[in-house]
């Protein structure tokens, strides 16, 4: 008995920690594929890569496309669609971490969290994310680990700790003084702003994340308050992209969204209390806003069972359905939007939850979904390499029952993952 439940473990484990085919040349045959640019649904094409996982070719499964002997996975009553991008995850936190729970959650357990939730991501369909802000520089341990095949997830930028004022959204004011602790993020000033991105740079990261405003889950703040002034973002948006690396700004008041986008700021994160002045600034600067109107039904209906300070809750109560009018709003006045949900604020792998919610406030689906794949790989500087199924990218392919089109929660439960030509998950071939 006991051996035959080491057997099964044992297959548990190869099922869930490796990906299910090794990169090798190889093609997908899908019944039917979204065109993400054109929103049109394409029959019975296939998808070509090669040994390292990138598309060599997309056309008609009729057309002899496919090199002789490359191995085909066969998905004829299935809807093939680029692996989905979120821009605004936590890998390395979970819900539970919340509050004065999280301060006994050290460093190293944070990045083994982290190789749980790199895993559910992944498996729920989201092959690239841009994780902004980590407990020191876990994410990056991650995204390493990833890309070294030691532990499956989805492509990684990674931003190590967020940047923010002493006290502010991005610092730790759970303890008392005679603790002497802060953040390892937090640089106040413009010049040691800037250190602090040529520090998290040194160290590892691939985006710079900072705090604008204050925030919902932090202490003593409020979410509309102004932290970072525009001189000391002015300096972070200017060193950073100096540095070749772009800059997401957690903004949820009216004056430090502005102040972000004058400061030439990539990405406003939440956006939640923006004004016509605001949006207007976003249109002008082509900067992208990140609108993420899933998690505030989690907020409220688990926060304070998770642990979530109840000032948090309150503030949830205040911001959360303004900024889902502020995201229509700005939606129809024609800003440029990027799919990102703050996972480990509600549990990582819901991710794709948030689609229902974008289509419920003003988006149609493929609106929707290109904000998860060409918008998003846009944002991130990876329009060349995903969020598209075409030659030269990533062969990073999900595909769900159905037509997402007509029902975008088919998203929600993603029943084939490949990433680099690699499958990850297939429950299409259980049948
Ligand atoms: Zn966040």
């Amino acid at each position: 008995m006991r051996r035959l439940l080491l057997a099964v473990l044992a297959f548990a484990i190869v099922i869930v920690l490796s990906p299910l085919t090794q990169a090798a040349p190889g093609a997908v045959h899908c019944g039917k594929l979204l065109g993400v640019r054109s929103g049109k649904l394409l029959t019975d094409q296939v998808i070509v890569f090669d040994a390292s996982g990138v598309i060599t070719a997309v056309g008609p499964a009729s057309s002899p496309l496919a090199p002789g002997g490359a191995t085909i996975v066969d998905l004829p009553s299935a809807t093939c669609l680029p692996g989905l991008i979120d821009v605004h995850t936590h890998l390395t936190g979970d819900p539970s971490h919340s509050g004065y729970q999280g301060l006994g959650i050290s460093v190293p357990r944070q990045a083994i969290t982290g190789a749980k939730n790199a895993r559910l991501t992944l498996q729920a369909g989201f092959t690239t994310v841009r994780n902004v802000g980590a407990g020191d520089y876990t994410d990056v341990a991650l995204r390493d680990g990833i890309n070294a095949g030691e532990i499956p997830g989805p492509h990684m930028l990674v931003s190590g700790p967020p940047l923010g004022i002493t006290g502010g959204h991005c610092d730790e004011n759970l303890l008392p003084f005679e603790f002497h602790y802060k953040s390892s993020g937090v640089a106040d000033g413009p010049w040691e702003a800037r250190a602090k991105v040529r520090e998290t740079i040194k160290y590892g990261a691939d985006v710079i994340k900072i705090c604008a405003s204050g925030g919902v889950l932090s202490k003593g703040d409020q979410p509309g308050t102004p932290q970072y002034t525009l001189e000391e973002m002015t300096a972070i948006a200017e060193e950073a992209h100096k540095l070749g690396r772009r800059v997401a700004a957690h903004a949820h008041g009216t004056q430090s969204i502005k102040d972000a986008i004058r400061a030439g700021i990539d990405s406003i994160e939440h956006s939640s209390l923006i004004d016509d002045e605001g949006i207007a600034l976003a249109k002008q600067h082509g900067t992208y806003l990140v609108f993420d109107i899933y998690n505030d039904d989690y907020i409220l209906s688990e926060g304070a069972k998770v642990g979530m300070l109840p000032e948090s809750i309150e503030k949830e109560k205040k911001v959360g359905r303004l900024q889902r009018e502020n995201f229509r709003h700005a939606w129809q006045s024609g800003t440029k939007m990027a799919y990102g949900t703050d996972s480990g604020v509600y549990p990582h792998g819901d991710n794709a939850k948030q689609f229902a919610k974008m289509i419920e406030w003003g988006m149609k689906p493929i609106d929707a979904i290109q904000a998860a794949t060409i918008r998003a790989a846009d944002l991130i500087g990876w329009a060349d390499k995903v969020g598209a199924l075409e030659t030269g990218h990533e062969a990073d392919i999900i595909a769900v029952s159905g037509d997402p089109m007509q029902d975008v929660r088919r998203l929600e439960s993603v029943k084939f993952v490949m990433k680099d030509g690699a499958v990850y998950r297939n429950e299409f071939s259980a049948k």
